[in-house]
């Protein structure tokens, strides 16, 4: 499994925050270089297309004013057209001319001449001779009266005289205000004899256009302009005159006696592209957009600007709008690259996890695998408890030690299934103590009932269960399961006892024997020492008939010491009386020697056993003794009965073949053990005296060996019976109270 290192972040290095990251992804990417060039190209566009779109409005603008203005310049410039016509057509007129002397033609002529241009609305209409002096005008009582003036420099009195309609602007000569002057020649007989001219002030046209925020201005065929809403610009020239021209509008001091020409203060920039030219000032840094409105039948160029700042100012704005609006998509294109990036984290950290949970997840599995082949391997039972004492976790050796499946032992408290019911106090006693944290170090021994009935023998060691957390959170036991080892204790035990009952059924034996030898001694050297007394008194040989009784007193003395001998060897094996099975003891005394007897004497055994214990109360020892001297007694007969047979040459046929038959019953509260055989049986003169110590119809025998066994069995409360067989045999039957089933 990968060792997850945590990345090290250099002292120097800024902690990486949102913002790093948004740099670094600002740094980084193509697409953000992308967003950042349309951005740029965002920005200019914009400013391009605001500088065009605000160009194209000005010069559209400018169009419309100037269209707009030019009608309005031609209105002013012809209304009064007709006048010096019309007033040419007046009589008075031509008399006046034709006598410029009489005084009252002359002041006819004035009032004439001041009514009409009253009634006109015109400036100052006039009179002039063909000389070019004024004869009559409609100012002629005022101070600036052109009465005696003479205009015959005048362009429109030259035209005038030569039978044209002369127009012009300029300074008048006598007011010193502009002014444009119209003229009409007065004929006499096809001849022209004066002029008729009409001045008027462009001044309201002037106001008009002051009220414009940008300049308008009007100038001659000469370049030179006239009129204008900018009063330093007036009288200047858009273009460089030639003398002639310069002579000419001197001559005519069409601007005034002083004029001189001087350039304008710009500087023309001609723009292919536009409908117009930019007039560049210098001293004002300012710049106008200037369209030309040319009117060409009065000879003249209106022009009028714009300033261009507002083009400025409308790039500017959408500048500022289309940073703006970049700086909005820069914005959006980080905000969703760094969603996608926090995206791609997330699903990144989404596959890393995933890729770390199935890691850990294979890592668990194997570890679980690991750990159950463990648990399964093992022999030692684990159970762990809460604090409470309730099973939260047994292994499948312990499941098996008690026999009961997992799933019903977890969540159990006590008292638990597996508990011994003959040692549920201990059980109570052991769990309080463990669950008490004083559970022995050594281990507790436990017998336990396993499901199927059967006792287990366990030692339990309990330590404390803690948790990841270090949490004290129960209790850990491992269980040993001692039940074969116990077993074997249990066996080595009852070998030992067997051995114990072999020696002392051994020992009874030989006791027999040698009574019967250290007995037969005494007894014999009583019989000759009486016999011998017998004698001695009958010869009266007094001496030695004392000697005779006292060797016959020294061999009773060691008689009665055989028999003290006896007294004492039984009270050192007092009789132990205890609950036994006669099953049992019918198994234990063909284990000790009556089943190797009879396979040495070629007898079968044949057990018929009750099916249930045979409990009675009896010492173990001497009621198995019993069983195997009777056994023994049985397996000699059926030896006698064999001799006797083959003794008559096999003639006699038995009827029933040897057996030694070993049967145990109950009836009515006695149990009974039979030990049956297919011997000789029992004669009426050796049944009556079976009993009777010494009693033998052995070469070899005591006879003993009945006479104690019946009474052990009578001390025991019973008694030993005997009988004839049906068919044969002997039949012996030890009979005892039954105890009640435990
Ligand atoms: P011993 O075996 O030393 O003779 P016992 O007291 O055991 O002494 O037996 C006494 C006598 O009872 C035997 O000698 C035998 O004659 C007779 N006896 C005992 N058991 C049987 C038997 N099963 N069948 C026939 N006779 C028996």
């Amino acid at each position: 499994m990968d060792v997850m290192v945590p990345a090290v972040t250099p002292a120097s290095t800024p902690p990486a925050g949102p913002w790093v990251r948004a740099r670094t992804a600002l740094r980084c990417t193509g697409p953000m270089a992308a967003v950042l060039g349309v951005a740029v190209l965002l920005v200019l566009g914009a400013g391009e297309w605001a500088t065009r779109n605000e160009l194209d409005n000005q010069w559209d603008n400018l169009r419309r004013s100037g269209e707009v203005q030019a009608l309005a310049l031609r209105g002013v410039a012809t209304r009064y057209s007709y006048l010096p016509f019309t007033a040419a057509q007046q009589p008075l007129v031509a008399a006046l001319l034709r006598n410029p002397d009489a005084r009252s033609v002359r002041d006819a002529a004035n009032t004439y001449l001041q009514t009409v241009n009253a009634n006109a609305g015109s400036d100052t209409l006039y009179v002039m001779d063909a000389n070019g002096l004024t004869l009559a005008s409609s100012n002629w009582n005022t101070p600036s009266s052109f009465v005696d003036q003479n205009y015959r420099n005048r362009p429109y009195f030259r035209d005038a005289l030569q039978g044209l309609a002369g127009r012009f602007y300029g300074v008048g000569k006598t007011t010193g205000e502009p002014g444009l002057f119209a003229s009409a020649p007065v004929y006499d007989d096809g001849k022209v004899i004066g002029v008729v001219a009409v001045k008027v002030q462009m001044q309201p046209i002037v106001d008009t256009w002051a009220q414009l925020r940008d300049p308008v201005f009007l100038a001659d065929e000469r370049g030179i302009l006239f009129l204008g809403s900018v009063a330093p610009w007036l009288y200047k020239t858009t273009r460089p005159l030639n003398a002639q021209e310069v002579l000419q509008v001197q001559h005519d001091e069409q601007y005034g006696a002083r004029w001189a020409p001087e350039p304008v203060p710009w500087q023309v920039r001609q723009r292919d592209d536009q409908p117009g030219v930019e007039l560049a000032l210098p001293d004002s840094r300012k710049n106008y957009l200037a369209f030309e409105e040319p009117l060409p039948d009065l000879g003249w160029t209106l022009t009028l600007t714009a300033d261009s700042k507002v083009v400025a100012q409308a790039r500017q704005q959408a500048w500022v709008l289309a940073t703006l609006a970049s700086g909005l998509l820069v914005l959006g294109a980080l905000y969703w690259q760094l969603r996608e990036r926090r995206l791609q984290e997330n699903r990144q950290a989404r596959i890393e996890l995933e890729q770390r949970v199935l890691e850990r997840t294979h890592a668990l599995q194997q570890a679980q695998a690991f750990r159950q082949s463990m648990e399964d391997s093992l022999l030692v039972g684990m159970r762990a408890r809460d604090l409470e004492g309730r099973i939260v976790y047994v292994n499948a050796a312990m499941c098996d030690m008690v026999g009961y499946a997992a799933s019903e032992l977890i969540g159990c408290l006590p008292p638990y299934p597996y508990w011994h019911p003959d040692e549920l106090d201990r059980h109570w006693n052991d769990s309080d103590t463990a669950l008490a944290g004083k559970a022995a170090p050594q281990g507790n021994e436990n017998r336990l009932r396993h499901r199927n009935g059967s006792d287990v023998y366990t030692m339990f060691y309990t330590a404390r269960l803690i948790d990841g957390d270090g949490r004290h959170i129960g209790w850990m036991s491992s269980v040993v399961d001692i039940t074969a080892q116990k077993r074997a204790e249990e066996h080595q035990q009852k070998r030992e006892a067997q051995l114990q009952r072999v020696q002392r059924v051994i020992t009874v034996g030989e006791m027999a024997s040698t009574l019967a030898h250290e007995l037969n001694q005494p007894l014999a050297a009583l019989v000759n020492y009486a016999a011998a007394a017998r004698s001695l008194a009958t010869q009266g040989k007094t001496a030695l008939l004392n000697d005779s009784l006292a060797a016959l007193s020294t061999q009773a003395l060691r008689a009665a010491d055989i028999v003290g001998r006896i007294r004492r060897w039984v009270r050192q094996h007092p009789e132990a009386r205890e609950p036994c099975d006669l099953n049992a003891a019918v198994d234990q005394s063909l284990d000790l020697l009556l089943r190797a007897e009879a396979r040495r004497h070629g007898v079968p055994v044949r057990l018929d056993l009750s099916q249930t214990p045979l409990h009675v109360h009896a010492d173990r020892v001497l009621l198995e003794q019993v069983v195997l001297n009777l056994g023994l007694n049985a397996l000699q007969a059926m030896q006698t009965m064999h001799a006797m047979q083959m003794a008559s040459k096999g003639l006699h046929i038995a009827a029933h073949p040897h057996e030694l038959l070993l049967r145990t019953t109950t009836d009515t509260g006695q149990a009974s053990l039979q030990v049956l055989d297919r011997g000789p049986g029992l004669p009426p003169e050796i049944a009556e005296r079976l009993f009777e110590p010494f009693f033998t119809t052995r070469s070899d025998g005591l006879g003993l060996g009945l006479n104690i066994c019946r009474s052990i069995v009578e001390s025991m409360g019973g008694e030993l019976l005997a009988r004839n067989r049906e068919g044969g045999g002997a039949l012996f039957e030890i009979r005892l109270p039954q105890l009640p089933t435990l």
